[in-house]
């Protein structure tokens, strides 16, 4: 394969995506016919206004949530053809998530959250992606250290680790900066940055940030549920300047 081909390949797509929440005059129409593809390797930044669907779209794409019709693939599988049990192993082992709330577990140290998911699955993992993912975090001995030990950066890094650990064919974040002060949010968006570019990951983000969107390889806006543009290669004013315009 030439390396054309290799960058064009989809890690996740959403096909006529259309997420309905309640019923009659309480009907929300969430996603509404939404047709995207992530490109394997790539860091994509999901924008647009508070209610566009941002969350509904990066929920259903990770199969935390379900379409009420069209179809979620990651990678060449349809999410809707998969029983419980096929879900709880793709969320496993070929999704993560990073939330902006960081979700680490109080008891366990920095190290012992980042192993988690490996550790519930009960299986053996790749101890030498897990080691590069550790170096390449940045934490040296506070690996030792539990979550109350580190500051919000920190914890912030260990969950994108823990996201990272499994060596997922997709990493989704939900403002994953959006509880940390700027400096903070360059550093794990760096940090994202670097996971695509050396550890060759792939990275499905939403933010509110301009400066956020300019880590990315690509912005998407959302509007009432639909796509309403994308942009390549971003900078904070392009993108500050299309949410004005959408009223984002
Ligand atoms: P965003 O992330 O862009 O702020 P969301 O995906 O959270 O948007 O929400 C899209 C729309 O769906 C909003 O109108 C929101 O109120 C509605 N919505 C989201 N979750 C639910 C839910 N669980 N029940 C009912 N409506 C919901």
């Amino acid at each position: 394969m030439t390396t054309t081909e290799q960058q064009s390949i989809v890690a996740a797509r959403a096909v006529n995506a259309t997420k309905i929440y309640g019923t009659g005059d309480t009907e929300v129409r969430a996603l509404d016919g939404v047709d995207i593809r992530f490109q394997q390797r790539q860091f994509t930044t999901i924008m647009g206004p508070s209610g566009s669907g941002k969350s509904t779209l990066m929920h259903c794409m990770a199969a935390l949530d379900s379409l009420t019709t069209g179809q979620v693939f990651i990678g060449d599988t349809d999410l809707g053809t998969l029983g419980d049990r096929g879900l709880t192993l793709l969320r496993r082992g070929r999704v993560g998530f990073v939330f902006q709330a960081y979700n680490l577990v109080p008891t366990l140290t920095a190290m012992e959250n980042i192993t988690l998911p490996m550790d519930l699955a009960g299986r053996d993992f790749d101890r030498q992606w897990v080691d590069h993912v550790v170096s390449t975090v940045g934490l040296g001995d506070r690996l030792t250290h539990r979550p109350s030990e580190l500051s919000g950066g920190q914890q912030q890094r260990v969950a994108v680790s823990r996201a990272l650990a499994t060596k997922p064919e997709i990493i989704f974040a939900d403002e994953p900066t959006g509880n940390l002060d700027s400096q903070t949010s360059s550093e794990i968006l760096a940090f994202m940055r670097q996971a695509v570019d050396e550890l060759n990951q792939t990275i499905v983000m939403v933010t509110h940030d301009p400066m956020a969107a300019a880590f990315a390889d690509r912005a998407v806006f959302l509007v009432d549920g639909g796509i309403h543009g994308e942009m390549p290669n971003p900078t904070a004013d392009q993108v500050l300047d299309y949410m004005k315009n959408i009223g984002g």
